[in-house]
């Protein structure tokens, strides 16, 4: 997540003088965490320092009483001695007992950023709000009582259930081939009929081949065959991604529970603090602009003035029916909506819009372009097509066009965020904000000559849920479009926030949409598959549920930066007690 700072738009609040934490208020820090020399030195110092003073005390009590001396009566020797007594008690007790009670006494909190009056701020925010909004957004976090039904199968048990693939003597002789090269490995599916086996054997011969150890990259628990000819090929394993979750995010009326695939720490937990913020507000609302896929072939004539015959052809309104019917025959969803031109010489771009219904909807705007490239073909034979895509499109890089013209998605989404939940809610100000954004997302944006980078951190939740939700990540590029909007309503007293994101490329079919976790992240958004009553509804309310996202990652974010929590929230939950150097050997 992006680390800016801006101190000089701190509000008054912020201003105040910072306490310490001191280690009872931070349950993660543990009490060994300040000492500054090695452990194992000041370990040593405090344990012979005890066992000496214990020594030497028991020694003088000894004397004291073989003398019939009173015991309170102490010399200069054996006051230090005390002192040094309770001093390394002090250091023993809490380096092997304070960390221990902290573990037994206190657990991680569930909201990053939940402080000291959180739980005030929330009666308060819910006595204004008298819906009760769900764990992780409001009071009551305790889990309900499972259904009598519902056995709990541990995850073990449903793992041991799947047969773990073991190599036979057989499979030791195509490992030996593939090795060898006799067999290559891209043909191990085709060969054996079995995408299982097939990544394991390949994943095998790769190991002895590289030397190196695969251990880590699991094996089990994904489905080859439904990743062959769509997804990956060549597989050994998968990569495990953590998915958390951000909501409820209240859009247009209707909840939703966010999935976010990531790594990043503090990400879902922001985003999840912006949709809590949302919701006490009353909701965000999101509307689609715009719904094309496009593709953008590019092709060379002799001349400019042939490749202007052309553009002219294709962008005469008399000639669009012919060319959708052209088009439109690739399949049942895509429908040519228009053409758009730009030369370069005697280049012609010709950039196609369709709608692709519930399909992201690159391949089937591909093959619509390839219906009418063939059939221009008659009536311009001149006309040499140098690429199906000649990045007018402009598909995975930042491109004008797609911020002007969209792609995929357009949608603009909004809320009204009310000046106590700011205040509460988001730490922050609205002044704080509305100054923020003006100076960092949009003058600082214009000052970096950004493209279609006006925002904080769209990105983050954008590739989260893209990811999540099997989506094509790469998209990310041209996706995470945005600008960011905030304004002071209600005579300074609500904040109107908005982001407009012009190309928002999801699908809810075909590509990983299609896979068992992301589509039950899918179906946990109420989008999975195509869409029975309106093709595309399921897609074009996935883009929605993007921005609305993306609205309340802003919000949390530009609150962060805009309180200076940033730094603080970022060092308690990136930072992990585990020494990585160990981990990485
Ligand atoms: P993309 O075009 O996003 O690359 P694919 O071409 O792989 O996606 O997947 C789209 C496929 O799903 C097409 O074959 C299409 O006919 C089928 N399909 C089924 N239902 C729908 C729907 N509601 N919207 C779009 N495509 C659908």
């Amino acid at each position: 997540m992006e680390a800016t700072r801006l101190s000089s738009t701190k509000p008054v609040q912020a201003l105040k003088p910072r306490k310490t934490v001191s280690f009872d208020e931070d349950p993660l820090t543990k009490v060994s965490d300040a000492l500054p020399l090695p452990l194992y030195l000041t370990n040593a110092v405090f344990f012979t320092l005890f066992f000496s003073v214990v020594y030497f005390l028991l020694s003088s009590w000894r004397e004291k009483i073989r003398t019939s001396t009173p015991l309170h009566v102490v010399n200069s020797s054996e006051i230090v001695a005390i002192l040094a007594f309770f001093a390394s008690f002090i250091y023993l007790m809490a380096f092997f007992g304070i960390d221990f009670v902290q573990s037994l006494v206190f657990r991680p909190l569930p909201d990053v950023w939940i402080s000291e009056d959180e739980e005030e701020n929330e009666v308060l925010l819910c006595k204004e709000d008298a819906r009760k909004v769900p764990c992780g957004q409001a009071l009551d976090c305790s889990l309900p009582p499972l259904p009598a039904q519902a056995p709990i199968v541990s995850a073990q048990k449903v793992f041991d259930e799947k047969a773990v693939t073991v190599l036979t003597e057989e499979d030791e002789e195509i490992i030996k081939s593939v090795v060898a090269g006799t067999i290559p490995s891209y043909s191990l599916e085709s060969k054996l009929g079995d995408c299982k086996r097939a990544a394991a054997i390949r994943r095998e011969a790769l190991q002895r081949l590289t030397g190196k150890s695969l251990a880590g990259l699991p094996l089990e628990g994904l489905d080859y065959e439904s990743i062959l000819g769509q997804c990956c090929e060549m597989p050994i394993g998968y990569v495990q991604i953590p998915v958390g979750i951000a909501g409820p995010l209240l859009l247009n009326g209707r909840e939703f529970s966010v999935p976010m695939a990531t790594t990043e720490g503090c990400l879902v937990a922001s985003t999840n603090r912006g949709c809590k913020a949302i919701h006490l507000s009353g909701g965000a609302t999101s509307v689609l602009l715009k719904d094309g896929m496009t593709r953008a072939p590019v092709v060379r004539f002799g001349t400019a003035k042939r490749a202007a015959d052309l553009k002219l052809y294709l962008e005469d309104p008399i000639n669009f029916e012919t060319l959708s019917v052209v088009f439109n025959r690739s399949s049942r969803f895509g429908r040519l909506q228009g053409i758009k031109c730009a030369i370069a010489g005697k280049n012609l771009y010709m950039r196609f819009t369709c709608s692709t219904g519930d399909a992201m909807g690159m391949n089937m705007v591909s093959k619509g372009v390839q219906n009418v490239l063939d059939f221009l073909q008659t009536d311009f034979p001149d006309m040499d097509v140098l690429g199906i895509s000649g990045n007018f499109c402009s598909d995975k890089k930042p491109a004008a066009v797609n911020w002007i013209e969209g792609r995929g998605k357009s949608v603009v989404c909004e809320a009204i965020i009310k000046g106590d939940v700011v205040r509460k809610v988001l730490k922050t100000s609205v002044e704080s904000l509305v100054e923020l954004n003006m100076l960092k997302n949009l003058t600082g944006s214009a000052m970096a000559g950004v493209l279609g980078g006006f925002n904080a951190h769209a990105s983050n939740i954008v590739s989260a849920v893209y990811i999540a939700t099997g989506q094509d990540p790469a998209q990310n590029v041209e996706s995470s479009h945005c600008i960011t909007m905030m304004e002071a309503v209600n005579d300074g007293k609500g904040l109107h926030v908005s982001v407009t994101m012009p190309s928002i490329e999801v699908g809810t079919v075909g590509g990983g949409t299609q896979l068992a976790s992301q589509s039950a992240c899918l179906n946990l958004l109420g989008v999975k598959g195509a869409s029975k009553e309106v093709p595309g509804a399921n897609s074009r309310t996935l883009a929605t549920i993007v921005a609305g996202a993306v609205l309340a990652g802003e919000l949390s974010l530009m609150s962060a930066l805009a309180a200076g929590q940033l730094v603080k929230s970022h060092m308690k939950y990136n930072r992990s007690n585990k020494d990585v150097s160990k981990a990485s050997s």
